[in-house]
C-alpha cells in the first residue's frame, strides 16, 4: 500500500531526500507522495523513511492503493532497473 500526506503536513521538508524512490515533491500547501513512487520503502530499508522523520505524524496508508508486498516490491524494483 503506497502511502500519502495529510492535511496536517507543516511543509518543512524533511521527507523528499530520505525517499530512495524520489517519490515525494514539494507542492503547496502541502507535500504529495505519488503513489506509483512509493513501494513502502520495501527494496530497500523495509521501513517508511519518510514516516522516521516526519515530526508531526501526518503520513498514513493510501486506501487507494491496497498492494502486497510483492507488488511493492515488483514497484521498487521497475523504479531501479
Ligand atoms: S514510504 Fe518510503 S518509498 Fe514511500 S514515500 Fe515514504 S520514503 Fe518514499
Ligand atoms: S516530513 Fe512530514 S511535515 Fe515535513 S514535509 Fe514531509 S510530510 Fe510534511
Amino acid at each position: 500500500m503506497a502511502l500519502m500526506i495529510n492535511d496536517d503536513c507543516i511543509a518543512c521538508n524533511a521527507c523528499p531526500s530520505v525517499c530512495p524512490n524520489e517519490a515525494i515533491t514539494e507542492d503547496e500547501p502541502i507535500f504529495t507522495i505519488h503513489p506509483q513512487r512509493c513501494s513502502e520503502c520495501i527494496g530497500e530499508t523495509g521501513e517508511p523513511q519518510c514516516k522516521e522523520v516526519c515530526p508531526v505524524d501526518c503520513i498514513e496508508p493510501n486506501p487507494d492503493y491496497q498492494e502486497t508486498p510483492e507488488q511493492l516490491q515488483a514497484k521498487y524494483d521497475r523504479l531501479h532497473r
